[in-house]
């Protein structure tokens, strides 16, 4: 439902939770952060409202400098903690907003070459799909141009890779998802009105775009995977 990414240069678990409060208005029936801590994904999940969550940040502090945050309206499987998003794959974790349309033969490919599922959602085929491309050698980059092309359906997707903690990768199809330009840090959010209170200088993906950010760069691709420039506005949002 809601999606923020932040690859920053402080801690950016409060300023995801921030982003997913200012998502709330959209409905959601869980939410969870996944950030890189000492080189590993953590992630803090919880059902329900996002007070639960902060509860869960409270008791568990969650560091890290990039991360990816979810609000969840469930399609897939009921609204617990292991449906909730970020889902984790091997070194690959992701949030996703709509619905992978042909999931089903996609989990019944992966299981059968040898993958467990977590989770009974749609979403965590894809963090699969990329996982075992890297697990082949693939970079994150090449992993998600490979597995795009593979889904079916509408959906907005925010990728972390666990080896690379200057990184995050958003795709969209069907559904919006928006790039944030900051100084020295760059976001991704579902909603412009997310990131309004750490930039306001946004740019919309096209339908089929994809996006390498980068603390220091930021290259969208469209759906041929040609680089392709992107209006950057200044969003009327204010915090
Ligand atoms: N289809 C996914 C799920 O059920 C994502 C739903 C959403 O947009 O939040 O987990």
């Amino acid at each position: 439902c809601g999606i923020v990414g932040i690859v920053g240069r402080s801690d950016v678990a409060q300023r995801l939770f921030d982003g997913l409060k200012r998502l709330e208005y959209r409905g959601y029936d869980s939410a969870g952060i996944c950030t890189i801590v000492d080189g590993e994904l953590d992630r803090r999940r919880a059902e329900g409202k996002l007070e639960n969550l902060a509860a869960e940040l409270g008791a568990h502090p969650l560091g890290g400098e990039v991360g990816i945050a979810h609000t969840r309206w469930a399609t897939h499987g009921p609204p617990t903690v292991d449906n909730a998003h970020p889902h984790i794959a091997g070194r690959v974790a992701l949030v996703h907003n709509g619905i992978i349309e042909n999931f089903k033969p996609l989990r019944d490919e992966l299981i059968a070459d040898g993958r467990t599922f977590l989770s009974e959602t749609d979403s965590e085929v894809v963090a699969h799909l990329v996982a075992r491309e890297v697990e082949r050698g693939a970079s994150p980059q090449d992993a998600v141009a490979t597995v795009l092309p593979r889904l079916h359906g509408a959906f907005a997707i925010a990728f972390l890779f666990q080896d690379d903690p200057d990184l995050i990768i958003g795709a969209r199809m069907g559904a919006p998802l928006t790039v944030g330009f900051g100084k020295g840090e760059n976001y991704l959010g579902s909603d412009a009105l997310a990131l309004a209170p750490l930039t306001q200088q946004i740019a919309y993906l096209d339908e089929g775009d994809w996006v390498v950010a980068r603390r220091e760069s930021v290259q969208i691709y469209d759906r041929g995977n040609n680089p392709v420039e992107r209006a950057i506005v200044t969003s009327g949002a204010s915090s």
